[in-house]
């Protein structure tokens, strides 16, 4: 929530709070360059401690580049870092970045950032790319698809989720392609809220502690599924193999989850649901299953719960697909023309393509274009900038009636 304060300061200068702190905290710099001062308020010292995360996540993007201090201000597109690496004297880093453009015109200057800059700063500069049109040098949030702060997005920077880690374990859990009610069952398995015999015990409804199954141990989620003289023949007669043993079933989920692939976490989870299934059965009727029963009805129940959803998918995607799978081209009604517009990103060598096909209603060609763009665009701003070359082009040619068509869901 500091860091959303902090971010308005950033991005609305004009606004009351900005102007109201700026007067008494940071009159002659910007928010990035303020320090705490003499006698701060509570106010102010709780948005500067939020200032180095919103500051190191976010970019400027040059537009007429006179707001943007070469030295000072993260204007390079780096996602490690967005600020220049070379020595810079005290003049130089105060300049504004608009110094380093061609006199009247948005162009770098090429000879100028290749005298000052070393090689990593001079080749992130010259990718990136200046409008002709846009003044405004604009922050943006770099964990955010649109440029925008959100409280969500930065704790997510904030607590990445790394590989073996308890949010990991969650998200390939939600993710995996089982049925949502083995989903259900690991989840409380792993949380140790099923029914065993200890866990009754310890809500005091009198039950044997022992497991129904071996009537060896006392039974635990992580016996009953795992380490019971049953379970582990299940385990090793199956494709996951048995995985060790681990303090509980948490453990020895995260274990499977790092250790084995998509397909064998997903047989993994069917069998623990399956096993626990023949414990009920075990219990309440009597009745038990042997090892190849319990493995192949786990693998069959999975086989043909994949293979309906996937029919489904088939079914919702027929309308829009040709038999062999293509997508069909549909022709404009009368009178009207289509312009289909594709981009595609060229990052070696700092450039994007953009191709657009005129058809007419009865689906003849009519015209062609295509324009290399120089600068470092992701595949969604490529694609945007294709409509944008597609509608200058209608417009040049006087077209009136175009139905623009594309690829990416994302720009619309
Ligand atoms: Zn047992």
């Amino acid at each position: 929530m500091l860091g959303r304060q902090m971010w308005k300061l950033l991005t609305c200068p004009d606004s009351l709070m900005a102007r109201i702190l700026k007067a008494r905290y940071y009159p002659r710099t910007s928010v990035v360059r303020a320090s705490l001062g003499h006698n701060p308020s509570y106010v102010w010292r709780s948005i500067l401690a939020a200032k180095e995360v919103v500051v190191q996540g976010s970019r400027v993007q040059v537009g007429s580049g006179r707001s943007i201090s070469i030295g000072k201000d993260p204007w390079l597109p780096d996602l490690q870092d967005g600020c220049v690496s070379t020595n810079l004297n005290e003049e130089l880093a105060a300049a504004p970045v608009s110094s380093l453009m061609m006199p009247h015109q948005r162009a770098w200057d090429y000879n100028a950032v290749s005298d000052i800059f070393n090689s990593r700063d001079k080749e992130l500069i010259l990718k990136i790319p200046l409008s002709s049109r846009r003044e405004d040098d604009v922050w943006y949030w770099m964990a955010d698809s649109r440029g925008c702060y959100s409280v969500r997005s930065c704790y997510k920077v904030l607590n990445p989720i790394t590989p073996g880690s308890l949010a990991d374990v969650w998200r390939k859990l939600w993710n995996s392609k089982v049925p949502n009610k083995v989903k259900n069952f690991i989840w409380r398995a792993a949380h140790n809220v099923l029914p065993t015999a200890l866990n009754l015990i310890s809500k005091r409804v009198d039950v044997p502690a022992m497991c129904s199954v071996c009537n060896a141990y006392e039974e635990t989620v992580l016996h009953s599924l795992v380490a019971c003289s049953f379970a582990k023949s299940c385990w090793t007669s199956s494709s996951v193999g048995f995985v060790g043993y681990c303090s509980n079933f948490l453990d020895w989920l995260a274990h499977v989850f790092t250790r084995c692939s998509k397909d064998e976490c997903n047989t993994a989870m069917m069998i623990c649901w399956r096993i626990w299934v023949n414990r009920n059965n075990k219990v309440w009727n009597n009745t038990t299953s042997s090892v190849c029963q319990i493995l192949n009805s786990a693998g069959q129940f999975l086989y043909q719960w994949q293979a309906a959803k996937q029919q489904v998918f088939d079914v919702n995607d027929d309308t829009h697909r040709l038999v062999h799978g293509a997508l069909c081209w549909e022709q404009p009604k009368f009178g009207w023309v289509k312009c289909n517009v594709d981009a595609a990103v060229f990052e070696s060598q700092g450039k994007i393509g953009i191709g657009c096909v005129i058809r007419n209603s009865q689906g003849g060609f009519v015209a062609a274009r295509c324009v290399s763009v120089a600068g470092i665009f992701g595949a969604r701003e490529a694609e945007a900038l294709g409509i944008r070359e597609a509608l200058s082009w209608m417009k040049e040619l006087q077209i009136p009636c175009v139905i623009i068509e594309m690829d990416c869901l994302q720009v619309f």
